[in-house]
């Protein structure tokens, strides 16, 4: 219903960010390679997502709108090993609920749907063009929920939100194109070729990303590798630590932690590297199913993990210093 999808929205989308979260992942679970977001006035009047993937099957875009049609999950077993961004088939009804959607979708070959829904329900369905991949439109965001739209901060503060969700996707992905445009502003431009270091260029700007060292350690369970700034060429804050677990930018303590263990020394103290820190493990050591987001995760072993990013961190400020 409706209503059901109102409350999981309040679970999954708390602001424009959100949505643009929920939207780009279901890009990249597509296998897009190239992937444009549009917003206006902080995503408070237009989200668009453009991407080239694999698109939806015009006979299950409407689909796609209904709770838990999730194209993703084939068994229980799959839970336990869970490789693309989304699994719970939550997100599409959730936004619909809120807004008002327009989607346009073709599959390589195929015919394509053109969809509108107007608070989650069905109002315009006709075949469009065949133009491989998916477009989808949010506006008014938040139309018929006030009370959510009275916690939505400043517009500088929501496009800082949305700014930060495309970088650290960016990040995760040096393998796709990412554009961010805000009004008539490019925010974002990341070319796509696959190199970390070039992903950190298009996020942090090319100077940044000169001045960044490739760090790597490997155990049995996890391979850790990716790129710490030093501290001369830095004053970051702890919110340029990026730290991605088999392609999926997570929030972790123990982790962002092992990271400024490593970067530290007895002569400073309370300072953060700029960081981008890949974890390579076995799905089967990762539990996504923590929270609605998936930003928290549950890790096995994550003491010998935190030593490892803390090893890989640490050899490269010894070999500095040397
Ligand atoms: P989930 O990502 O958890 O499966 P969503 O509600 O985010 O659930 O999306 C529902 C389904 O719609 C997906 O499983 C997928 O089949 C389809 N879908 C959504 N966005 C795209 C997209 N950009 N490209 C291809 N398929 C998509
Ligand atoms: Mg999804």
């Amino acid at each position: 219903s409706v209503l059901a999808n109102q409350i999981a929205a309040g679970e999954v989308i708390e602001r424009p960010a959100s949505v643009v979260k929920e939207l780009v992942e279901n890009s990249i679970d597509a296998n897009s390679t190239k992937i444009d977001i549009h917003v206006e006035e902080a995503g408070l009047k237009l989200i668009q997502v453009t991407d080239n993937g694999e698109g939806i099957h015009s006979d299950e875009v409407e689909q796609a709108f209904e709770r838990h049609a999730t194209s993703k999950l084939i068994s229980n077993e799959d839970l336990f090993r869970i490789r693309t961004l989304g699994f719970r088939g939550e997100a599409l009804p959730s936004i619909a609920s809120v807004s008002m959607v327009t989607v346009e979708s073709a599959q390589e070959g195929k015919a394509g749907r053109h969809i509108k829904l107007e608070g989650g329900k069905l109002v315009e369905s006709k075949p469009a063009s065949s133009r491989r991949g998916t477009l989808i439109k949010v506006e008014q965001l938040f139309f018929n929920t006030p009370a959510r739209l009275k916690y939505v901060k400043t517009i500088k503060t929501e496009l800082a939100h949305i700014s930060d969700t495309i970088n650290r996707l960016a990040l995760a992905h040096p393998e796709i194109s990412f554009r961010l445009f805000s009004d008539e502003n490019t925010l974002l431009k990341t070319v796509g070729n696959g190199d970390i270091r070039q992903a950190i260029a298009g996020v942090y700007g090319v100077e940044t990303a000169k001045t960044m060292k490739k760090i790597e350690s490997t155990s049995f369970d996890f391979k850790v590798y990716g790129y710490v700034s030093l501290p001369e060429s830095t004053r970051a804050s702890k919110s340029y630590m990026t730290i991605i677990v088999n392609g999926r930018h997570i929030r972790n303590y123990a982790l962002a932690q092992a990271i400024v263990d490593g970067y530290s020394s007895k002569l400073m103290v309370g300072r953060y590297p700029l960081a981008v820190v890949n974890i390579e493990m076995d799905p089967l050591l990762l539990d996504v199913n923590v929270h609605p987001t998936k930003q928290q995760v549950r890790i096995s072993n994550e003491k010998e993990l935190g030593e490892l990013v803390k090893k890989a961190v640490n050899d490269l400020m010894s070999a500095e210093q040397r």
